[in-house]
């Protein structure tokens, strides 16, 4: 019991650590936060079910996003490769927008990469997510944006595997997974 606690501490300090180490830019905001608190807890605007187009200036984002979430989903920047919760992830179930909710990818669909990032090869519904063009760092790429919120997700690449061809690169900070129901396949 006393060693099973133990290692839960020290896994929860070595991933806040891996959390607080790219993200420097938000150091100085996240010294009073509640580092294993999800985006939702404290977001008025998250809802699973509500499909109503969210748009909101950037002070109330900032107000109710982390603010790692609020860095990657408002202002485009990226979390460092394998660092995040999901890059590597295999359970089964959905995978929701971190900012509002918004159902964006199924587990199925969800394939191994070694890039770093959650990589997913389609959504689970064509109006999930809207795309941009995004010409930053001398290159031609596809931004993904929430189809709900205009968060900012990650890229589109057609690099990936059958049946699409497609790979929707992510950041894990921008999702929320959702285990499936036991026994409910
Ligand atoms: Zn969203």
């Amino acid at each position: 019991m006393t060693r099973a606690v133990a290692v839960s501490l020290i896994v929860l300090m070595a991933t806040s650590a891996c959390l607080a180490g790219p993200d420097s830019r938000g150091s100085k905001t996240t010294a009073g936060g509640a580092m294993s608190s999800h985006s939702q807890s404290f977001n008025p605007y998250y809802s699973r079910t509500d499909a109503r187009k969210l748009e909101l200036p950037d002070d109330v984002w900032k107000k109710v996003l982390s603010p790692q979430l609020y860095s990657i989903a408002r202002h485009g920047s990226t979390e460092a490769a394998f660092t995040g919760r999901y890059w590597d992830y295999e359970g089964k179930g959905s995978y929701y927008c971190a900012a509002c909710g918004n159902p964006l990818f199924r587990s199925d669909a969800k394939f191994a990469t070694t890039c770093g990032w959650p990589s997913f090869f389609e959504t689970v519904r064509p109006g999930s997510v809207t795309y941009r063009k995004d010409t930053s760092f001398g290159m031609v790429r596809s931004e993904v944006l929430c189809g709900r919120c205009g968060a900012h997700l990650g890229h589109l690449f057609d690099d990936g595997p059958p049946p699409t061809g497609k790979r929707y690169c992510m950041n894990s900070v921008s999702l929320e997974f959702e285990p499936d129901e036991a026994g409910k396949h």
